[in-house]
């Protein structure tokens, strides 16, 4: 059943720290509201218990994509059209354009963020598994302070996050890859566009001397939460490109993830899939000219 509108309540705080204020004085008793484009689906379907709701929009210090010598900083309510439209994205990040690309059409693409992207916690979300891929850190704010966590930390069971009542998500942090480095990812949905992922799977890796010196793989919709692939990483971590176990990565991942049936595809499905796209990616790490 609908939402009846006139049930809801919006607050627009004119600045981070009005909007910070409103979140601790009231604990638990505001959902922070950027884009909407997860919010309004649940809004339009009668499923939000939280009927007080904090608009975002006008705390510019979640804006903007900052760039220093060793970094690319994303502000919370940065949109996947202005993380398309980076050259710094593009130059450093590129599978961070790919899920950007493919995320939703041109529509949710313009509102939606990369901040609500993290924060609404899906599996199946396609920016998490190129965060995981490129050793994020997110930067949370209160009223307490700030602090920073690792990306692959924030996400601690289905739906459940380190993130406070009174905090909000400031910013996305990302080091530049340092070196020669192979980018990768692949979404894998019903169709090419407006399809949730079935799988989703992203790897970046560095190689020195012809070996894989740094190498992570992230995951979507194989596990409740965003996934590293440790056990396959470990694998192909120091491995010479011209020999590459692709076939005990292959099998190591089954490790690595704990996929489910659903609605849009099982388990068996996942698993294989999963497999196949790992393999592509290892073939053309081992082709890549370095
Ligand atoms: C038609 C359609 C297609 C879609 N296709 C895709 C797709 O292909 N891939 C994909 O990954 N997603 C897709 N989505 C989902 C959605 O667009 C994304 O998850 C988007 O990034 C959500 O961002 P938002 O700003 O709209 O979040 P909102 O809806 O505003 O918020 C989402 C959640 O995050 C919380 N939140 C937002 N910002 C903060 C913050 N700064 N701090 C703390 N909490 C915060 C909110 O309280 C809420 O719980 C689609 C949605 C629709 C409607």
């Amino acid at each position: 059943m609908r939402s009846y509108l006139p049930d809801f309540d919006l607050q627009v705080p004119d600045s981070l720290g009005e909007a910070l204020a409103l979140l601790t004085q009231e604990l638990g008793q505001y959902r922070p509201f950027a884009g909407g484009t997860d919010l309004m689906v649940l809004l339009n379907a009668g499923l939000l218990p939280a009927a007080r709701f904090l608009d975002l929009s006008r705390c510019q210090e979640l804006r903007g994509i900052q760039e220093t010598s060793t970094h690319l900083s994303f502000g919370a309510l940065t949109t996947f059209t202005e993380v398309r439209d980076c050259k710094a994205v593009h130059q450093h990040f590129p599978n961070l354009v790919k899920s950007a690309r493919l995320t939703g059409a041109l529509a949710i693409q313009n509102r939606g963020t990369l901040g609500g992207n993290i924060a609404n916690a899906s599996p199946a979300a396609d920016t998490p598994p190129s965060l995981l891929a490129y050793g994020t850190e997110v930067e949370l704010i209160s009223l307490r302070g700030t602090r920073r966590v690792a990306y692959e930390a924030f996400h601690q069971g289905y739906k459940k996050m380190d993130l406070a009542p009174d905090e909000l998500l400031q910013r996305i942090i990302i080091p530049k890859p340092l070196g020669r480095t192979f980018h990768f990812y692949r979404k894998v949905g019903t169709r090419q566009a407006q399809a949730i992922s079935k799988i989703c799977l992203a790897a970046c890796a560095r190689i020195e001397n012809g070996t894989v010196a740094e190498f992570r793989i992230g995951l979507g919709s194989v596990a409740p939460v965003p996934a590293r692939a440790r056990n396959a990483e470990a694998v192909i971590l120091g491995k010479p490109l011209e020999a590459l176990p692709i076939e005990e990565a292959q099998l190591a991942l089954l490790a690595d993830i704990s996929p489910i049936d659903d609605i849009r595809s099982s388990a068996h499905y996942r698993r294989v899939v999963s497999q196949k796209v790992l393999g592509q990616m290892l073939r053309e790490l081992s082709q890549s000219s370095f």
